[in-house]
This record gives C-alpha cells, sequence and structure tokens, in this order.
C-alpha cells in the first residue's frame, strides 16, 4: 500500500429519494481511446483538451469522497482506462482503501476495471498487486477480421495476448459482447464455447442509442446495429438448454446458466427490460461531471466544489445535493422514425 495514503472517516451512507441506497461509482477516468468502436464513437472524434480533464490527484479525492459516503464498489472505465497515463497510480491508491482481508479495516469491497484488453498484456499483475480481483473486458468477435470492421483501430491478437495475460496473473474475466446484427449474429455459439472454454463468464448486450457514431457505410445507424438479446437467446437454445439463473450482481444483467456445461451466460437489455428499480449506481466523468443515470442528461458538477477549495465538506455537500436528483429511470428508445440518439453523449464519456 503506498504509504501516504490517508485514513478514510466514513459520513452518512447516500441514499436517494427512490430509497436506493448508492454504494457503487463507475467512473471515466479519460475520454481518450486506442480503439474506435463503430457503436462506441465516431472515427474523427474530438477529445477534451487536457485542462478540462481531472488530473490522477483530483480523481482520487473525488472517490474518496465517494467511498466516504458509502460506496463500496468503484469500477474505473473510459474511454479506454489503462491508456490514461497515471492510472496505475490511481488504481494502487484506491487499492488501499480496500478491504482486502474482509475484516473491516477497508471501506471499498471492490475495485475492478472495464477494458478493451489491449493493454492488459502489460498491467495486469500491477493490477493484481493493487488489489483487483475481476475485469470486465469488450470482445465483440473473434474474428480478427471483424474485429478490426468493429473496433476500426484494434489488432485481435493484442487483445487475445492481454486475455492470456489477466488470466495468468489470476484475474477474473468477464467478457461483455455487443450483440449486432449481420456482423457478430453468426458468432454467438463459438463465443460461448470460446468464452467456456477459457473459464471467462461472458454477457451480451445490446446497443444503446448514446452520441453520434459517425458516418461510415453500414455503420451510421443504430437500427442497423441493434441486435435484440431475444434472438441471441433464441440462437443459445437452438443448442443448449439455459437455465434462468437468481445470481444477481446488483447490475442490469439477467443470467442464465447452460444446463450442459454449467456455464453463466449474463444478457443486459437496456432497451427490452427496465432494470431501473434496484440502481445502486452513478456515473463520474474524467471533466467531474456525475451522471445520477445512463440514459439522462441531468447531471450535476463536482469539478467546481472540488477546485473550489481543499474542503472536502464542499464536496461532500455537492454529491448530497446531486443524489437527491437521481430520477427513478432511463426512457431509453431506438425509434426507426428518430435518428438521432436519445441521448447526446457518447458512451465513452461515461463508460457504460
Ligand atoms: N474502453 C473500454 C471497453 O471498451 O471496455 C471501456 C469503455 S466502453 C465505453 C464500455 C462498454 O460500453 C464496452 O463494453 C462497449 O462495448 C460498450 N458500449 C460502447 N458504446 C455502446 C453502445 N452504444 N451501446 C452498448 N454498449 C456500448
Ligand atoms: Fe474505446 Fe471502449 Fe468505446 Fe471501443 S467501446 S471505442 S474500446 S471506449
Amino acid at each position: 500500500m503506498p504509504d501516504d495514503v490517508r485514513p478514510l472517516q466514513q459520513s452518512a451512507p447516500l441514499i436517494d429519494p427512490f430509497a436506493r441506497a448508492i454504494t457503487y461509482l463507475r467512473v471515466s477516468v479519460t475520454d481518450r481511446c486506442d480503439f474506435r468502436c463503430v457503436y462506441c464513437m465516431a472515427e474523427d472524434m474530438t477529445f477534451l483538451p487536457k485542462s478540462e480533464v481531472l488530473s490522477i490527484e483530483e480523481l482520487e479525492r473525488l472517490c474518496r469522497a465517494f467511498v466516504r459516503l458509502g460506496v463500496r464498489k468503484l469500477r474505473l472505465t473510459g474511454g479506454e482506462p489503462l491508456v490514461r497515463r497515471g492510472v496505475m497510480t490511481l488504481i494502487e491508491r484506491l487499492g488501499a482503501l480496500l478491504d482486502r482481508d474482509g475484516l473491516g479495516r477497508g471501506a471499498l469491497d471492490e475495485l475492478t476495471l472495464t477494458t478493451n484488453g489491449s493493454q492488459l498484456a502489460k498491467h495486469s499483475d500491477a493490477l493484481v498487486r493493487a488489489g483487483v480481483r475481476r475485469v470486465n473486458v469488450s470482445l465483440d468477435t473473434l474474428d480478427p477480421a471483424k474485429f478490426t470492421t468493429i473496433t476500426r483501430w484494434g489488432k485481435l491478437e493484442k487483445v487475445l495476448d492481454g486475455l492470456a495475460a489477466a488470466k495468468a496473473a489470476g484475474l477474473a474475466i468477464k467478457i461483455n459482447t455487443v450483440a449486432l446484427k449481420g456482423v457478430n449474429e453468426d458468432e454467438i455459439h463459438r463465443l460461448a464455447e470460446w468464452a467456456g472454454a477459457e473459464g471467462f463468464d461472458l454477457t451480451f448486450i445490446e446497443v444503446m442509442p448514446l452520441g453520434e457514431i459517425g458516418a461510415d457505410v453500414g455503420t451510421a445507424n443504430r437500427v442497423d446495429q441493434f441486435f435484440p438479446l431475444s434472438m441471441v437467446r433464441a440462437r443459445l437454445k437452438e443448442r443448449w438448454t439455459l437455465d434462468e439463473s437468481d445470481h444477481a450482481t446488483g447490475g442490469p444483467a439477467r443470467y442464465w446458466t447452460v444446463r450442459e456445461t454449467g456455464q453463466r451466460l449474463g444478457f443486459i437489455t437496456p432497451l427490452t427490460h427496465n432494470f431501473c428499480e434496484s440502481c445502486n449506481r452513478v456515473r463520474l466523468t474524467c471533466t467531474g461531471t456525475l451522471y445520477m443515470c445512463l440514459g439522462q442528461e441531468d447531471a450535476a458538477d463536482l469539478r467546481g466544489p472540488l477546485r473550489a477549495s481543499g474542503d472536502d465538506g464542499l464536496l461532500d455537500d455537492a454529491i448530497r445535493e446531486a443524489i437527491t436528483r437521481k430520477p427513478k429511470g432511463h426512457d431509453f428508445v431506438i425509434d426507426r422514425r428518430r435518428s438521432a440518439p436519445a441521448v447526446s453523449r457518447h458512451m465513452s464519456v461515461t463508460g457504460g
């Protein structure tokens, strides 16, 4: 543990107007990425100027404030979290807040990240040393050519090397796969088989209408990309028996178990299943904006109070005020008559 990490004084937990305790913070540590996935970004994305982005020290102070207010799980995301300069320092410092031995000596139950896997070969050992135990890795195809079509700039081999390193380092791995019509719909079985053989959990995700994504041929329209998970499930059922599982992570995924192999499969269906009732999470961007709901525009600025004073009281008040505005739920819709996204910001702003 870094020796200059101050102990935390816990204060009253965050409870929203619908009596939901906020115990999970997702932090987008950068809006930048080494890939340009077709459903996520336009190829010619304009990124934020550095002056607007919180420093590693500021990100740490904000995360500590949330942990002081009862957050027990932190997930770093992006953009690509592992391309942010200094991110490993942040991870080590946040790792010092973990309750590593379960004896209540730390305030945090879990520190994890969602990554595209491209930097895992470099960082897996250090992640484990910092206390990370699980990572979510996004991978939509096992075909190298398709991988480059989807990510525009990515190389499948690098991600597979990263996965091997993560596995060797002892990290538990969950693969997140966005189901894409006409792109990976024919790979559903192959992906499930591969994940099962590797010992990875696998979760399928539906495309969500967030942000403009550019106008390359065949990728410009989310109606064209959308492949409902009911169809993914139907495909899997052609070969396997799927039993609904009561496994719950507090997240939006619903889980099924493959009876023949015992493998767990998750399905995140934000458009067809409303998962808001049990929402325990809020999302912080790399500029210090807090989104209380993934599917709504309302947000709170925390960079102002963070930079205004070294007094944590001001920051805590701003966080508490934001939580009073957490809405009951979202109203995403992929509408054939509307080409504009339901929410104008990109997924890389909040990191999913
Ligand atoms: N770069 C990291 C990665 O790809 O895992 C973290 C950030 S990325 C924005 C987080 C997740 O959001 C990825 O699993 C990605 O597939 C998913 N995602 C991005 N845009 C999406 C969209 N429009 N609909 C559904 N999922 C999306
Ligand atoms: Fe980058 Fe992740 Fe978005 Fe792909 S999904 S462009 S890897 S942030």
